[in-house]
């Protein structure tokens, strides 16, 4: 049975990763029919605008993307098309798995999986201009919104994730000290989660600034983190670079009425059309969408194959030290399956 998906190949180095999981998944009898799809700068180009309709429509229908990443201009211009998307299809849980597997990287042993709260925080776009005298931009506000819903379900998504991976502990990281309300708020909430799951998981708590000291000092000691959005945004990134950059890192974007699967990385426009972008990371998060569609064995099948030859490291790319092509290393997985 075929399962019909969303394919979005995205901006500058997208469409190459994307090209390279699609032919992986073929390869690996994955099944999956695409529908696709424009959006961001390249469907400004083709159509004027970056979340087309008839993309929304297609992910409304499957209910399930594949996703490159998206131009975002930076300060001016349209708004991001990711956190649209996030909110459009009620994206709300962001999971960001880091393990180490590249070989002679200066940590090892990290095998972490950040749950990030997609939906609210900094995050929700209400922002504004103070004008004083003069000067229309003397001061800007950017508002910071924490639900009780919000908090209570990413939360328990994380625990529940933990639990279904056999996963020890969850730590609850934020900044409730310093934002005694919308910090404040998530910290509770979590704790009150935490009850439910006594026994099953441990859990701890750790205030943002000092996770990040941790993670580069005691990457080894985390298991499943959840945070909100802004400091799980930062986070991830960070965790990605403990195991060898943003092209080994995958995201999941799970919500109530669809989920889109992407790379932790951006477009990278420094080494786009160049055909050496690591597709390493869009094929772990195919490896996830096969895990969420309930081909839990393939998408090991798959991971495993990646693994094998990023360990090897004959053939890799040369964000982790090989002179390989995105095709050879392409290549290089789909005869280790
Ligand atoms: P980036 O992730 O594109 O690049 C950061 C660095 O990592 C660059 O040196 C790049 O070459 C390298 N890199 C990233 N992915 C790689 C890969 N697969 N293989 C090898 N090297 C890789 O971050 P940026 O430069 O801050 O952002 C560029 C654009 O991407 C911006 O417009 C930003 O808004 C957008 N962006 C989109 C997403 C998304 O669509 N989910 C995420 C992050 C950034």
């Amino acid at each position: 049975m075929t399962i019909q998906a969303t394919l979005i190949p995205g901006d500058g180095i997208g469409p190459d990763v994307t090209d390279a999981t699609v032919r992986l998944l073929d390869a690996a009898g994955a099944g999956f029919t695409w529908d696709r799809q424009l959006a961001g700068t390249a469907a400004v180009n083709a159509v004027g605008d970056p979340m087309p309709d008839a993309t929304l429509d297609s992910i409304r229908r499957t209910k399930l993307a594949l996703k490159g990443p998206l131009e975002t201009p930076v300060g001016k211009g349209f708004r991001s098309v990711n956190v649209a998307l996030r909110k459009e299809f009620d994206l709300y849980a962001n999971v960001r798995p880091a393990k180490s597997v590249v070989p002679g990287l200066r940590f090892s042993g990290v095998d972490i999986i950040l749950v990030r709260e997609n939906t609210e925080g900094l995050y929700i776009g209400i922002e504004n201009y103070v004008r004083i005298g003069d000067d229309e931009r003397a001061a800007a506000q950017s508002i910071a919104v924490v639900t009780r819903y919000g908090a209570e379900r990413i939360h328990r998504y994380a625990f529940d994730l933990a639990v279904r991976l056999g996963r020890k502990k969850v730590t609850l990281v934020h900044k409730a000290n310093i934002l005694k309300f919308s910090q404040g708020l998530f910290l509770d909430v979590g704790r009150d989660i935490a009850k439910e799951y006594a026994g099953r998981v441990t859990v701890e708590e750790r205030i943002v600034d000092a996770c990040a000291m941790e993670l580069v000092t005691k990457p080894e000691r985390y298991d499943v983190i959840v945070t909100t959005n802004l400091f799980g945004d930062i986070l991830s990134d960070l965790t990605s670079g403990l195991v060898g950059g943003l092209g080994l890192t995958p995201g999941a974007n799970i919500g109530t009425s669809a989920a889109i699967f992407e790379a932790v990385h951006g477009t990278a426009p420094d080494i786009a059309g160049k055909g050496i972008a690591n597709p390493t990371a869009l094929m772990l998060a195919a490896c996830q969408m096969l895990d969420h569609v309930g081909k839990a064995d393939l998408a090991r099948r798959v991971q495993g194959a990646i693994e094998a030859t990023l360990r090897e490291q004959k053939c890799v790319t040369g964000d982790v030290g090989g002179t390989a092509t995105t095709a050879q290393y392409t290549d290089a997985v789909i005869a280790r399956l």
